[in-house]
């Protein structure tokens, strides 16, 4: 590929990225911004690691081999193999068996080494692959070090000298914390260990360390960047965003790749459908419930895609409400309800006991399955996404965009994308409910229902409102875009 004289040149680090790895929504971002960016004109080349999915997909045979050196974690010398795929969004691989060749992705016992190794093999790459960035974009702790590294480590280098990193933050919970084996695997001295740097709770942090060091921090919504500079979002790093570092930070709300989720051409659906063609959406409904053994009624599919966790709200689907489990209440509306989510054992469980409670009424799927989940946002009617905090959310998104009303608590990114429907204007996208409770939930079902049986023609125009907006990422990717030419 050939870099134009004057070209902004961003080097995109990713643990996961759409088509190749995905666990949640920052794989979609990553496999979209730089697509929009390079079609704005920005050279933006993705790095992510070689892991056992991607090599399914993309055997070795098929990419460049562009570099390969010796990346040290301490002790220890591991080997990072460079392999490039330079076609559509030109895309950098960090190969080692070793810490990559697993089935999953996270959730290892030495997830501290191998991002350690995946944030100093990308460092270190930058002078070796005759690509030298202006930017450097970090996504969440997994490329916490990246920035320190680039900063205080290489810069003797003059490739490194003016190289400017941002770091977002796609959700601030998981902070990459681990003990002081974070100084050993990076090579940093005791002047680190301290609370100014990357100590915290008497722990070690990725995430810190990309904050502190980036020259500029985002995050996937302008409400979550303000939610975490307060207690109770900020999961202990409020103060620092707010006290510290709140002069570089700003927030972006993310799109979804519109082509490759687009109810029109989704060769996952049972019938394509658009605007003009939304009744087929009605068919997509009837050959889900069909195809999955629901009972072929008139009633309101409801339906929840999502990791199983407290952030998304499965803790108040255990309250309960009137002396009656709350689930049991919402059933009680005659609604029927798909679920599709892993997650952990508590919540797996809770629904494998409803369906056992509801077995004609309900299906749950407990697995990770993309077209699975295309499908099920074209035959649902509404979308539930109570979350206690999110920071953008993309299933709201994609409910929205297959006219599935999307039934959301008014928080991050929630907030600042579904619209409350106002019966009087006829505009808005969606329900909110604010206080976290059981309770607003069953509520703000219960209204989408009654307007679903009662005024048909209401809910239709909440479906074409939502599918009538641009959830594109052209607007996001030209501020971020803004965002890399302020910090030149
Ligand atoms: P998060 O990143 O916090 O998990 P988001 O709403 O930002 O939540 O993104 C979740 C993405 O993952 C959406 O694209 C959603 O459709 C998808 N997703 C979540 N759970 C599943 C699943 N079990 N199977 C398939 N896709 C899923």
């Amino acid at each position: 590929m050939t870099t134009k004289k004057n070209q902004l040149k961003c080097l995109f680090v990713s643990s996961e990225v759409v088509p190749f790895a995905k666990t949640g929504g920052l794989a979609d971002v990553a496999g979209a911004l730089p697509a929009e960016l390079i079609t704005l004109g920005v050279d933006v080349r993705v790095v992510m690691p070689y892991y056992r999915t991607v090599k399914n997909k993309l055997p070795e045979d098929q990419l460049q081999h562009v570099a390969g050196y010796d990346t040290s974690l301490g002790w220890r010398h591991q080997y990072a193999d460079i392999l490039y795929k330079p076609t559509d969004v030109p895309t950098y691989f960090i190969k080692n068996d070793r810490y990559f060749d697993r089935d999953g992705l996270y959730g290892y016992g030495d997830d501290c080494e191998r991002f350690a190794f995946f944030s100093k093999a990308v460092a270190e790459m930058i002078c070796r692959i005759g690509f030298v960035p202006d930017i450097v974009h970090c996504n969440d702790w997994q490329t916490g070090p990246i920035s320190l590294l680039i900063k205080d480590k290489y810069f003797w280098d003059k490739k490194y000298n003016n190289i400017k990193c941002v770091f977002t933050i796609h959700n601030i919970k998981y902070q990459g914390i681990f003990g002081r084996e974070v100084l050993e695997f990076l090579e940093l001295d005791d002047g680190y260990a301290n609370s100014d740097k990357l100590e915290f709770n008497g722990g070690y942090s990725f995430m810190k360390a990309g904050l502190l060091y980036a020259d500029h921090i985002n995050t996937v919504s302008p409400t979550y960047m303000e939610e975490l500079k307060t207690a109770q979002y900020g999961y202990g790093l409020d103060s620092l965003l707010r006290d510290q570092l709140y002069w570089k930070s700003s927030g972006i709300i993310n799109g979804i790749d519109t082509q490759r989720y687009d109810p029109k051409t989704d060769p996952a659906l049972y019938y394509n459908f658009d605007l003009k063609t939304l009744d087929l959406k009605e068919k997509n409904k009837k050959a889900f419930k069909k195809e999955f053994g629901l009972k072929e009624d008139n009633s309101m599919l409801v339906s929840i895609i999502s990791r199983l966790t407290d952030q998304k709200g499965f803790d108040i689907m255990k309250q309960t409400i009137f002396g009656q489990w709350v689930m049991d209440k919402i059933m009680e509306l005659g609604v029927q309800f798909v679920l599709l989510g892993t997650g952990e054992q508590e919540y797996e469980n809770m629904f494998r006991h409803f369906k056992y409670l509801y077995p004609d009424r309900s299906v749950i799927f407990l697995d990770f399955n993309e077209s699975l989940a295309q499908k099920i946002y074209a035959a649902s009617d509404v979308f539930l996404m109570p979350s206690y905090f999110e920071p953008c959310g993309l299933g709201q998104l994609m409910a929205m965009r297959y006219g599935a009303v999307p039934i959301v608590r008014q928080t991050g990114g929630l907030k600042d994308t579904v619209i409350h429907y106002n019966q009087t204007t006829k505009e808005g996208t969606g329900f909110e409910f604010v206080d976290y409770a059981g309770y607003w939930l069953y509520k703000k079902i219960e209204e989408a229902n009654e307007l679903y049986h009662n005024r048909p023609s209401d809910f239709r125009q909440i479906q074409l409102n939502a599918m009538k907006e641009s959830f594109g990422w052209e607007e996001s990717a030209k501020k971020y875009i803004k965002m890399y030419e302020m910090l030149m």
